[in-house]
């Protein structure tokens, strides 16, 4: 399937990754319509159309997908029910999904293609919860399997922990318990995979944290170069296992270990908010480089322009946007987001730079 221009494309999901994909897809020359459950999506601004209906609502579904030349998804929680009778229309199809929307299954897919995952054990109960933690070594973190992200659904635990406390924290569900990983940098590589097979891949940035929330992802990263070509073929063997076109990223630790340098945390079937420095500091964006791959276009090039720093604006740090209009190297994106709550994604600044280092936020 190759789109030409002034084709619809249907994206599963309305928030800012819709919203960046549609924009990027409209400047290509296509004509892009959304399929959200929620209200007043983000995402709806920027698109020709938009279906607002529950995921489990066939008829909508079927009338969108009627409505559009091809599907994709800017969100990993689409339940692959919904996904799955859109057959060949969806790209990415509906494994990575699968796979992505489960912990477990994830980190066992991740480890067959020869990705080093953090050890860890499949949990039910306290009873589970206390075992694992004793033979993880004490220090770990509790994850829900499903419908995590963000840092929620995650409870840190020390030896002696209420396991039972912990087990409530995160709604008594499925889920793991993964040994903490005592790491130098958090690292991620994203990449664009055509409907050929063909690799983009953009540079791997150091991605700082704080509650389990993105805060900043800087350019160049942590990585030498040898290992972020590793990263970047691991990552392209777990694409090409999954069958999968579009952008998708996998988010690595970098140990400093020789052993085991880099170790999995997660993979993400979509753009990724660690990739939204391409939009001001790679020739061809994340953005465009999902649109081109899923129309069946050639990729873009991935080459970084400068090096940039992407900070997060969390809840009220947009309340700022005046401030960073006056930055130098400073490009505001904003989600047209109405309620601004803690910990929310409100938009991010990419900090572009040559040679001047100045940070930006805390
Ligand atoms: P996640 O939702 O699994 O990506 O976790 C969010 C963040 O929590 C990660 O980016 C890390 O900063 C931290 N984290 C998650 N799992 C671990 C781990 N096993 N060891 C150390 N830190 C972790």
């Amino acid at each position: 399937m190759i789109l030409t221009p002034g084709a619809t494309i249907g994206v599963l999901g309305g928030g800012q990754l819709g919203r960046m994909l549609a924009t990027a897809a409209a400047e290509l020359g296509f004509t892009v319509h959304i399929f959200c459950p929620d209200a007043d999506p983000p995402a709806a601004a920027v698109a020709a159309a938009t279906t607002i209906a529950a995921w489990e609502d066939e008829a909508a579904l079927a009338a969108f997908a009627a409505a559009v030349d091809v599907v994709t998804y800017e969100f990993e929680n689409v339940p692959v029910a919904a996904v799955r009778p859109l057959g060949d229309k969806v790209r990415p199809g509906p494994l990575a999904l699968e796979v992505a929307q489960d912990r477990l299954a994830e980190k066992a897919f991740l480890a067959e293609c020869g990705l080093p995952v953090a050890p860890h054990r499949d949990v039910a109960s306290p009873g589970d919860i206390a075992a694992a933690l004793e033979a993880l070594g004490g220090h770990a973190i509790l994850k829900t399997r499903r419908m995590g992200y963000d840092g929620k659904g995650q409870v840190r635990l020390t030896p002696g922990a209420d396991v039972a406390a912990a087990f409530t924290a995160i709604g008594e569900v499925p889920a793991i318990v993964e040994a903490l990983v005592p790491f130098q940098a958090e690292t991620s590589t994203v990449l664009a995979r055509g409907a050929d097979g063909g690799i983009a891949a953009y540079a791997a940035p150091a991605n700082e944290h704080a509650e389990g929330i993105l805060r900043r992802s800087t350019v160049p990263g942590p990585l030498a170069a040898g290992l972020e070509a590793e990263a970047q073929r691991l990552t392209a063997d777990v694409a090409a296992a999954l069958g999968y076109v579009g952008v998708m990223a996998i988010e690595w630790f970098v140990t400093g270990e020789t052993a085991r340098p880099l170790i999995a945390n997660e993979m993400a079937p979509r753009v990724h908010n660690t990739g939204h420095w391409t939009q001001d500091a790679a020739l061809t964006s994340q953005f465009e480089n999902h649109i081109r791959a899923i129309a069946g276009w050639p990729l873009g090039a991935t080459t970084r322009t400068a090096d940039a720093t992407m900070v997060n604006l969390i809840g009220h740090d947009a309340d700022d946007w005046r401030a960073h209009l006056d930055m130098e190297g400073a490009k505001l994106h904003l989600y047209g987001k109405r309620d601004t709550r803690p910990g929310r994604k409100m938009g991010h600044v990419n900090v572009v730079r040559r040679g001047v280092d100045f940070r930006l936020g805390g």
